[in-house]
């Protein structure tokens, strides 16, 4: 038996992996054999999304907890499917690591890793392990969903309302803490958990694609401003956000006291901070008041419209409307 077999067996071990039973119905072969061999359901549409998470890109693995790389690098995948409408599946995992990270790290990784996909409902169907200076992690998803029913980004229509799930800017604020070195400090950790481990909206993608309540949608992992944009320019729509209606963090007093920062004030946290892996969709509005003021204990607020204008404005109760500006997460831009 070589090094990399018993690292595969190591990660089949830890993750759910198992072919057959509730969660693996429909894979034929798993981990082990030299492809994964999936049987769909007839009526269904199968849907896939790839994931890269880096070191030094993605999270630091000095600061970072490995638990989280394992949990966050599966969630973030598994959110794309949320996006979509689709029930996770399985995925494949690719995975480098240089052999300090071999031992354990990697068992506090596959931890993490493990708890996403007990969460995620994702079985293990196979994947790759190398050795390499840097911890990279890739992830392929499959999702599956009744035939038709898949959300995109690009059937938002002007009229329609805009909706996001959660508190948006909760993931940022969490970072800013780490960026600040006070992720420590016991009564801020609670801050830091939406940073570490996001919850993907994965029962109310699926909820909203199967009543067909939704007429577009996209998960928020650059940000509110800047995912709106990426779904506005799909659907070839402009949108207008109303003020006060965007929910957003609580920043302790504490924190802001220390000097004036405009990373840290709360709706610049909610319009442009990434990685809360929230859902942000469109509804026609005869179909708007069918939207719940909360799904499973998650708020679900209303915060804008869609324009046939293809601009990103903002309206303030006085009155007054400003042109907004997306500025999120761009990975080439950073
Ligand atoms: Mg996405």
């Amino acid at each position: 038996v070589n090094e990399e077999s018993r690292l595969i067996a190591r990660i089949a071990r830890a993750i759910p992996s198992r072919p057959g039973g509730p969660r693996g119905g429909g894979l034929l072969v798993g981990v082990g054999d030299d492809a994964a061999v999936f049987r769909p359901r007839p009526g269904r549409d199968l849907v896939l999304s790839s994931d890269s998470f880096l070191e030094g890109v993605h999270f630091l693995a000095d600061v970072h907890p490995p638990e989280s790389a394992g949990y966050k690098s599966l969630v973030r995948a598994a959110s794309d499917l949320a996006a979509m409408g689709a029930e996770p599946r399985f995925f494949l995992l690719n995975l480098a690591l240089p052999a300090r990270r071999t031992g354990k790290w990697l068992d506090a990784f596959l931890v993490g890793m493990a708890r996403a996909a007990r969460r995620c409902r994702l079985v293990l169907a196979g994947g790759d392990t190398s050795r390499h200076p840097t911890v990279a992690v890739s992830i392929t998803v499959l999702g599956e969903m009744k035939a038709s029913l898949v959300l995109t980004r690009s059937a938002a229509r002007p009229g329609d309302r805009i909706y996001l799930s959660g508190v948006p800017g909760r993931a940022q604020l969490g970072l800013e803490l780490i960026r600040r070195g006070l992720h420590r400090k016991s009564e801020w950790k609670p801050l830091v958990r939406p940073h570490l481990f996001p919850e993907p909206r994965l029962a109310l993608g699926a909820w909203l694609a199967r009543h067909r309540l939704a007429s577009s949608m996209i998960d928020t992992s650059d940000g509110l401003s800047t995912d709106l944009s990426h779904l506005c320019e799909s659907s070839r729509v402009g949108a207008v956000l109303w003020r006060d209606k965007i929910p957003r963090p609580q920043v302790p007093t504490e924190l802001r006291r220390r000097g004036p920062n405009p990373e840290l004030n709360p709706e610049f946290l909610a319009l442009h901070g990434g990685e809360d892996y929230e859902l942000l969709f469109t509804v026609p509005r005869p179909r708007a008041g069918k939207i719940p003021p909360q799904f499973q204990g998650v708020p679900l607020t209303a915060i804008g419209e869609i324009t046939r204008r293809r601009r990103l404005r903002i309206l303030d109760l006085s009155g007054r409307v400003t042109l907004l500006q997306p500025r999120g997460w761009d990975h080439f831009e950073k």
